[in-house]
């Protein structure tokens, strides 16, 4: 194990600083590392793995396909992607939807699509639309996401930047508001910031910010790659709150935990602005990807698995809460997406982390304080059951009394 770490460390850009934990195998919400050690996953690849690790059915899948046909490129039609688009449109509400692979891909595609589309109607000059994005925002690494996000360390030494972006608070509709002038094209939002810390905006505030672009003229993106498909308790986070995006994202468990697959779903006006070379991707919309993507989606409806996140989720929350340690700051989410903020004077959500490992629970802190709790939607009630008491006592190992007594 550790000759794997040493030979990552070796030829392997530093951008990541794994743990030194090396993983060897998957099922279900399991991980089993390379020493025999088995750990249950509350990351979930950031809800890449909302099904599972190697679930049957999409294993299944992917091998049949693979063994048929996998990459042809949007050259030629295949016999797979307009099945698993005409699914995902039927589920989503949408009517369009223009496939890629990464979660930073789809939006890079809804950014050209608002500004052509702000453009094309006749709303802003071409090389003049604005996007307005929220504080705290995660949206992916590209040189253009990266050029609007409020982290700095995400942008540090980047530059330079391309420009077109404004940036608002999450949670203030009236920021919002305020910040739309006749340029703007699209505000770009996640409805729970996910990496930001699990940060779930006060109740109304999606409803209200969409009642806003729809008066103003200006399109509703919802960032869904982490919070769709399930994850918070419905199909769609914003779902919640009743709202019909303009457009949104997809990725991440789109593609089964098995292959990268995302999407770009939107209205037919706003779709429709793109004519063919306007935009692609050799990957995009692969058979493969499409028969997983597919799978992916009948298995989500079939197993009702939003219906289980929010049940679960509960729960989870729930006997989180009643946890009276001084190392607990708050918790917070939805559905399956829990955010454990840990009390600053107290430990690190590093420290805390750590202490879930020694305890066999994997996942991560995010923004220093809050520890992610997001494990694969299938996950049983027993395997929370099994966690809850683990995390009690990591939560008292990381605080000070507790911890000198142990
Ligand atoms: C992870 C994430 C992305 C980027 O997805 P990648 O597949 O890593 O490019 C975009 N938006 C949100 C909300 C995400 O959580």
């Amino acid at each position: 194990m550790s000759d794997m770490i040493a030979l990552e460390r070796r030829y392997a850009a530093r951008n990541y600083d794994p743990v030194p934990i090396v993983l060897a195998q998957g099922r279900g919400a399991w991980l089993t590392d390379t020493a025999g050690n088995r750990y249950l996953d509350m990351l979930s690849a950031y809800s890449a793995v909302s099904f599972g690790h190697s679930h049957p059915r999409l294993v299944e899948a992917l091998c049949r396909q693979a063994q048929r046909l996998a990459v042809t490129s949007r050259v030629f039609h295949n016999d797979r992607l307009p099945v698993f688009l005409a699914r995902l449109c039927e589920l989503t509400g949408m009517d369009r939807a223009l496939p890629m692979n990464t979660g930073a891909e789809a939006v890079e595609t809804a950014i050209k699509v608002a500004r052509k589309w702000a453009h094309v109607t006749g709303r802003v000059p071409d090389g003049r639309a604005q996007i307005i994005v929220c504080e705290g925002n995660f949206h992916g690494r590209t040189s253009t996401i990266v050029g609007f996000s409020t982290v700095p360390q995400y942008r540090t030494g980047f530059g330079p930047f391309g420009g077109g972006f404004r940036v608002v608070p999450f949670g203030d509709p009236r920021a919002l508001e305020a910040a739309i002038g006749p340029d703007t094209a699209a505000f770009l939002v996640e409805p729970v910031q996910g990496e930001a810390g699990v940060r779930v905006p006060p109740p109304g505030y999606l409803a209200e910010c969409a009642a806003i672009c729809r008066r103003r003229g200006v399109l509703l993106i919802a960032d869904e790659v982490q919070t769709g498909l399930g994850r918070t308790g419905r199909l769609l986070a914003c779902d919640h709150e009743g709202v019909r995006p303009d457009a949104l994202v997809l990725g991440k468990a789109l593609g089964g935990g098995l292959v990268p697959v995302s999407a770009f779903l939107a209205r037919e006006d706003v779709l429709g602005v793109l004519q063919p070379g306007d935009h692609g991707s050799t990957f995009g919309g692969n058979p493969l990807g499409a028969a997983v993507g597919l799978e992916a989606l009948e298995l989500l409806v079939e197993e009702g698995l939003p219906r289980r996140a929010a049940e679960l989720g509960d729960y989870l929350a729930g006997r989180l809460r009643a946890i009276d340690s001084p190392a607990l700051r708050e918790v917070r989410g939805l559905g399956l997406l829990v955010g454990l903020e840990i009390e600053a004077s107290v430990a690190t959500g590093a420290q805390f982390a750590a202490a879930l490992r020694e305890r066999g629970i994997l996942t991560r802190e995010t923004q220093g304080q809050v520890v992610r709790l997001a494990p694969a939607l299938v996950i049983g009630r027993e395997e929370l059951d099994w966690a809850l008491p683990r995390i009690e006592q990591a939560l008292a190992a990381i605080s000070p009394c507790e911890g000198a007594r142990s």
